[in-house]
């Protein structure tokens, strides 16, 4: 059968993939794609349409990483489908080794963003006049849509009660034994190697295996010997911005300030103009 095409107006749901490896992942999660719609000349970006359990979603990657191209991206995007009411914003991001009620933030798990009692869920860290050494910050980014958070909260209700868990299923949907699809996977709890925050990292760019970073320099952490296949998802707040944290004081230091749960870098952009959820996969 030929894909259905619809009409603009028919999505709902706006999906932000910043990376093409995060792209991927969304397409996989599709009930169905849909034929692609026309596009006005100013509006540059590439849609894939499609839905997910009778929601009509638009996703759209960024060509290169930040604030600028959420923010572009996402003006583009809600100008082409004009009703288009709920934001996810999907990909991988730096997780802070703090302790939650789901344990301590590791490798491999889900943070995704919620309100807390003085955040709204994400916060723009590299937008604040410099003082005394700490960044203030100036511009509160809106909160999450209320249906989404109702969705977060009441998924995770169900994965504490029953046995059979939706977000195990939608990852066996994830073929990782074929040829293309490798990466698609939990990292395994033997890469995560946290080390300590003063340790001055031997080649930027480089991993710590390939750096020849000095493994006692590592953080002994106790083995989480729990189930692989469970995806633990930790809520809070989630940093963004642009000011690329690869110094772990300054991670910690930030992250003891605003209660941070995890690093990123387009949710300011693209919450600047459209109410999003965001969900980062913890990838160092
Ligand atoms: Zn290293």
């Amino acid at each position: 059968m030929p894909p259905r095409m619809l009409s603009h107006d028919a999505y709902r749901v706006g999906w932000i993939c910043p990376l093409q490896v995060e792209q991927i992942a969304a397409m996989l999660m599709l009930d169905e794609e849909h034929e692609s719609l026309p596009q006005l000349p100013a509006d540059h970006n590439v849609y894939k349409l499609g839905s997910i359990n009778n929601h009509n979603v638009v996703i759209a990657g960024l060509h290169q990483p930040g604030n600028c191209p959420a923010a572009t991206v996402v003006a583009q995007m809600r100008m082409t489908f004009p009703n288009l009411r709920y934001g996810l914003l999907v990909g991988i991001g730096g997780g802070v080794p703090v302790e939650t009620d789901y344990g301590t933030i590791r490798l491999g798990h889900v943070v995704v963003s919620k309100p807390t009692s003085i955040h709204s869920g994400a916060v723009q860290y590299d937008h604040g006049r410099a003082r005394a050494g700490d960044f203030e910050r100036t511009g509160a980014l809106a909160p999450p849509p209320a249906a989404l958070l109702n969705a977060a909260q009441s998924l995770a209700v169900q994965r504490a009660m029953v046995d059979c868990d939706p977000v195990w299923e939608d990852t066996q949907r994830m073929q990782t034994s074929r040829r293309s699809l490798p990466r698609f996977k939990f990292p395994g709890v033997a890469n995560d190697h946290l080390y300590q925050s003063d340790y001055i990292h031997q080649r930027a760019g480089a991993s710590c295996e390939e750096g020849g970073c000095d493994p006692g320099q590592r953080i002994e952490r106790p083995i989480d010997d729990g189930d692989e296949s469970f995806v633990v998802v930790h809520r809070g707040t989630i940093a963004s911005g642009e000011l690329v944290v690869k110094d772990a004081e300054l991670r910690d230091r930030l992250a003891q300030q605003y209660g941070l749960l995890c690093f990123e870098m387009e949710a300011a952009g693209a919450l600047a103009d459209f109410p999003c959820i965001v969900i980062r996969g913890i990838s160092d």
